[in-house]
């Protein structure tokens, strides 16, 4: 059992993260974006500030299809206004601390300091047959999972939409601009799947999904099977999405298909079992059409057992079949640490009992294992880089 031991990431070995859903009031605004308002807040917004509310629609072209919120680029636009109308609506929202490149160039990592000094990642992966960004919904998080660096950081503050939207629009600039070997690609995937749990920003992370389905001069107009929000299992949060008229991909961290060992490794368990979690999946599916994600990381000795597969197919199937994707993710092999990869065999055998049983089973790509891959680790890396230097 993991309650034994440390908590990734922990700086004492007593550690305990508690799981909280208090969300800390942030310190000062962040400035009001584009992509904090829908196409009539913004009109509005210029209207207000004595600017004609009718360049809305133009400055949000500019942004969400030509990815752009410089005034250079807008010459479409009254020369004598560019200037105050993106200063209105586009402030910097981002600052780029580090990018870190892995994959022959085809993985980056970007850690990002926001108006306040807090810092977020957000990583941009290509693949084949598509280009994903994974962001991040919250600085830090609350739900303090012991295998997870982020979960040890606590909840810093919420994201803002545009903070969220902002991640989105610079990983689609870069990926169009050539930004990743093989040349210019479409950012074609979004995934909310970086640090924080999306859920707990509810208002925000649903505004952030209008912007990243609706087409434009609205939004980015991705398709919404193309858009995953990742929860550890917020069940009455899981409810109210599958209420939004949005069929985004649900995807469930599950670890475990028992409360006894789900219990220790997703602190929010103890408010919802994985049964209670199970019905709010299927029913999301049942409402929207979209097949869920049932993410299962697979840590040696502690989930990876033929049983817990055979136990994990067993609760799928009894509510029905189809519905439901099973995604086991390898761990990155940390020797001597509790939170490592499961053998070749073992991962094999969890994945063959899946499909026996007639259970549609992916196991997931991992990305960037070399550049801190997991939630929160290069900014607890960086954080401790600057720590060391300025006490030298
Ligand atoms: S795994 Fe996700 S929900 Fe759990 S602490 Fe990390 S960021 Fe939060």
């Amino acid at each position: 059992m993991p309650t034994d031991q440390p908590p990734e990431g922990a700086t004492d070995p007593a550690a305990v993260p508690r799981l909280s859903f208090a969300v800390p009031p942030a310190r000062g605004r962040a400035p009001r974006h584009l992509a904090d308002l829908d196409l009539a807040g913004r009109a509005q917004a210029l209207a207000a500030s004595g600017l004609p509310a009718y360049r809305a629609d133009q400055l949000s072209r500019h942004y969400f299809t030509r990815m752009t919120r410089s005034a250079a680029d807008m010459t479409d636009l009254p020369a004598g206004q560019r200037e105050q109308l993106c200063a209105e609506l586009l402030p910097e929202l981002l600052t780029e601390v580090r990018a870190l490149r892995a994959d022959g160039g085809r993985t980056v990592k970007h850690l990002w300091e926001l108006h306040d000094g807090v810092r977020v990642e957000s990583v941009l992966m290509r693949y084949k047959d598509r280009t994903t960004l994974c962001v991040s919904s919250q600085a830090g998080c609350g739900m303090a999972c012991p295998f997870c660096a982020t979960g040890q950081m606590g909840l810093t503050r919420n994201l803002t939409t545009g903070e969220i939207i902002e991640q989105v629009r610079r990983a689609a600039r870069l990926s169009a601009g050539g930004g990743l070997s093989g040349g210019p690609a479409r950012l074609s995937n979004v995934v909310f799947m970086g640090m924080g749990e999306p859920l707990v920003n509810y208002k925000n992370v649903v505004a952030a999904l209008h912007r990243l389905i609706d087409p434009a001069p609205e939004g980015f107009g991705l398709s919404a099977r193309a858009v995953t929000v990742s929860t550890v299992g917020l069940v009455p949060l899981i409810r109210r999405l599958s209420g939004e008229g949005m069929p985004v991909t649900l995807a469930v961290s599950l670890h475990a298909p028992d409360d006894e060992l789900r219990d220790a490794l997703i602190p929010v368990n103890s408010r919802w079992k994985v049964g209670e979690l199970l019905d709010a999946a299927h029913d999301y599916f049942t409402a929207t059409g979209r097949r869920v994600s049932i993410e299962y990381a697979l840590i040696k000795d502690m989930n990876d057992h033929p049983w817990r597969a055979r136990m994990l197919a067993d609760e799928l199937a009894a509510r029905g079949s189809g519905w439901a994707h099973v995604n086991p993710i390898p761990l990155n092999p940390t020797p001597g640490s509790i939170w490592t990869c499961s053998t070749q065999e073992v991962q094999d055998t969890f994945v063959d009992t899946l499909r026996r049983a007639g259970i549609t089973t992916t196991v997931r790509d991992t990305r960037g294992s070399d550049i801190d891959g997991a939630c929160g680790q290069l900014a607890t890396e960086v954080l401790d880089q600057e720590r060391a230097m300025r006490t030298r």
